[in-house]
């Protein structure tokens, strides 16, 4: 490090700088050629109910560069930052309505399962073509509006407030159920739980992850609750790790359980066969 520093009086500083930026440059480069050649994958993680049965899944993007998998934290950022995105986020949708198609039609899935749910990140949803791609996509797979769930953050909620509620509402009375992801962490104005058709609100991962203590974070995620269910909404908890938070959640009146104590997120085949280990389970 010492030598870069010297002759070329270049500071490290401006080096790293450099540096940082060519590597995005990359990333920008590489997703672009793997947008056109469709190298993304989705995995499944199942959501599971009260008595264990799976009511749906999330499906989530993976990405392998160059031989290593890049973290979708990272991925869709960049995404997000190119407006990559909106290829990015067809993809996902379509690919997601193809899989449940398949799965429709070979018949693999329990009566419990109501949803497909799909993260759309907001620039996607603000595309002004997204609401006909989303239902062209539905009715060319043969699914209702109903099989899908949208899932949305909080940061939506920084663009035009008139156009997302009209958008939303539109939606919805199709059939299109909306999740919001991440609940408690964003620029929450709780006013927009009056105004917008939100059907669930999924507890972050943060306020789950400290529930044992039995401290604050545990009685936000009872308000949470509280709050969800008076406004008539379903409650998802996302990152369920430990049987006690499982417990602490449902004796609070969260019915609905997310995370690595059912399942990590699956490859489609993993999916169904956890389906078929499950309902095995439930029958005996
Ligand atoms: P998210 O939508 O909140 O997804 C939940 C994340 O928590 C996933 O991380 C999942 O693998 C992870 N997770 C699930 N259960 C547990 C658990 O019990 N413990 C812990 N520690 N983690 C758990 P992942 O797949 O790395 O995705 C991260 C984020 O990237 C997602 O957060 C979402 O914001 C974004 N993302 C992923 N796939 C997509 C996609 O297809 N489209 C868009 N727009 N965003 C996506
Ligand atoms: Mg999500
Ligand atoms: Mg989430
Ligand atoms: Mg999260």
């Amino acid at each position: 490090h010492a030598k870069a520093q010297g002759r070329s009086g270049i500071s490290i500083y401006t080096q790293n700088m450099q540096q940082e930026t060519q590597d995005k440059l990359n990333l920008y480069n590489d997703l672009h050629q793997a947008i056109e050649q469709q190298a993304f994958t989705l995995v499944f993680q199942p959501q599971i109910n009260e008595q264990t049965e799976i009511t749906g899944a999330e499906v989530l993007c993976r990405w392998t560069n160059r031989g290593v998998p890049v973290s979708p934290e990272v991925f869709i950022r960049a995404a997000e930052e190119t407006r990559l995105i909106l290829p990015l986020g067809q993809w996902i949708l379509s690919e997601s309505c193809r899989v449940l198609k398949r799965w429709r039609q070979q018949n693999v899935l329990p009566e419990s399962f109501r949803r497909l749910a799909v993260n759309i990140s907001p620039a996607q949803f603000m595309d002004e073509n997204f609401e006909r791609y989303v239902t062209d996509q539905v009715s060319g797979n043969d699914l209702c509006s109903a099989q899908l769930e949208l899932e949305i953050t909080e940061s939506i909620f920084l663009g035009n407030k008139d156009t997302i509620r009209s958008k939303m509402q539109r939606l919805s009375s199709m059939g299109f159920t909306f999740a919001l992801d991440d609940f408690g962490t964003g620029y929450s104005s709780l006013s927009y739980l009056q105004h917008l058709p939100l059907h669930k609100l999924k507890i972050d991962r943060s306020f789950v992850m400290d529930i044992e203590d039995n401290t604050r974070p545990a009685r936000i995620v009872d308000s949470i609750i509280q709050m969800g269910q008076n406004l008539g909404m379903d409650i998802i908890a996302e990152g369920v790790e430990h049987q006690a938070q499982r417990d602490y959640l449902q004796n609070h009146g969260c019915c609905e359980f997310q995370g690595y104590l059912f399942s990590r997120p699956l490859a489609e085949d993993e999916f169904l066969e956890f389906v078929r280990h499950n309902s095995a389970l439930a029958h005996h």
